[in-house]
């Protein structure tokens, strides 16, 4: 959590002072609440939060070295990053309630079998007291055991309902795990082994096209800017990628992206790269921090067309040539692999 808030107040360049520190506390540790909210939203465009955003936000802090950004395009809070999901020892502490359920369970089937072994004793005693004693006999042995029977259901039958609920609840944080797993943490696309999978899943005979985008000069952005304003340009570029190109999108590398198109042909394929670029390339982005334009941002792509049968490295290497003949070419375009 130290670092975590550390990291936080680099990142926006505010003052470790206890005001701020409250502030990143609070918007670290609820993801979901409002303040967390407005920051992811305030942020999402690769800008920094100002000493005057945090006042505004409640925080205590005013002025600060950072500006604001009139004007900016904003964009829709990006879903809530799964707060905690993917931090050291949070995978740990699922693996160790798995196994405390798991143990839970056996316990739950161990109680319920043993009662059961129990009442077949008692129904046992039961008929032997009817055999020797008489119908007469058995009969209130009869009404006692149904009742010690319906109260053992009755509980047995509650521990599987508190069984099942628990069952639920940890199938969803798996799930979450699973999901975290195959999630890049900044930029919330699927990550490069993702995407291997979902292409190894394909079908040998799919028409594919695989390109790679690599943001052009991004080096300069990092270099002139900080890197944790490149970190907010590729969050931007990554969501305005997905929101084009509709095809898997994954972040492949540091500033590459991987698309896997499915049965489009060679001029669809072009339109929509082509039209990511000029959702891109139509921001202006600003850094608060130095009032700074950031400039434009680009990239260049290599596109391979090819069968999902074909392997993955063959195709990737195809369309990594082309990237590097768009490199070569003056950057900020698309070369189809021959
Ligand atoms: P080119 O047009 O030739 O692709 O130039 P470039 O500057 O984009 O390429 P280069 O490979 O020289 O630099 C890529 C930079 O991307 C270097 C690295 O620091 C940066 N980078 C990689 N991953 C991240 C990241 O997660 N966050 C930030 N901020 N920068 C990253
Ligand atoms: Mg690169
Ligand atoms: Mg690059």
């Amino acid at each position: 959590m130290f670092a975590a808030i550390g990291a936080f107040l680099a990142d926006h360049g505010l003052s470790p002072d206890p005001a701020n520190y409250a502030f990143a506390h609070d918007v670290i540790c609820n993801p979901q609440g409002a303040r967390a909210i407005e920051v992811r939203a305030l942020t999402s465009d690769g800008v920094r939060l100002s000493g005057a955003d945090v006042a505004r936000l409640g925080g205590v802090t005013e002025g600060g070295p950072l500006a604001d950004e009139p004007g900016a395009p904003t964009s829709a809070p990006s879903p809530a990053a799964a707060p905690a999901a993917g931090e050291p020892g949070r995978d740990d502490a699922l693996v160790t309630r798995t196994i405390a359920q798991i143990e839970g369970f056996s316990d739950t089937l161990q109680s319920i079998h043993s009662e059961t072994n129990h009442f077949g004793r008692d129904l046992a005693e039961t008929a032997e007291a009817i055999r020797t004693g008489g119908a007469h006999a058995g009969v209130e042995r009869i009404s006692h055991l149904t009742a010690a029977m319906i109260e053992r259901v009755h509980r047995a039958e509650t521990r599987l309902e508190q069984a099942k609920s628990e069952t639920a609840e940890l199938r969803a944080a798996l799930e979450e795990a699973r999901t975290t797993a195959q999630t890049d943490s900044l930029t919330e696309l699927i990550n490069r082994r993702a995407f291997d999978e979902h292409f190894a899943a394909l079908a040998p005979d799919t028409p594919v096209a695989l390109a790679i985008c690599d943001i052009d000069h991004f080096k300069r952005v990092n270099d002139g800017f900080g890197h944790a304003v490149g970190d907010r340009v590729l969050k931007l570029v990554a969501q305005l990628l997905e929101r084009e190109v509709a095809c898997t999108v994954a972040r492949y590398g540091g500033e590459e992206f991987a698309l896997l198109f499915e049965r489009d042909d060679e001029a669809a394929v072009l339109a929509r790269i082509e039209a990511a670029r000029d959702a891109i390339t139509a921001r202006r982005l600003r850094d608060r921090d130095s009032d700074r334009s950031i400039g434009t941002i680009n990239f260049s792509a290599g596109v391979a067309h090819g069968f999902a049968g074909d392997t993955l490295t063959q195709l990737m290497e195809r369309a990594d040539r082309a990237l590097y003949a768009a490199k070569q070419a003056g950057r900020g375009q698309t070369i189809v692999a021959p």
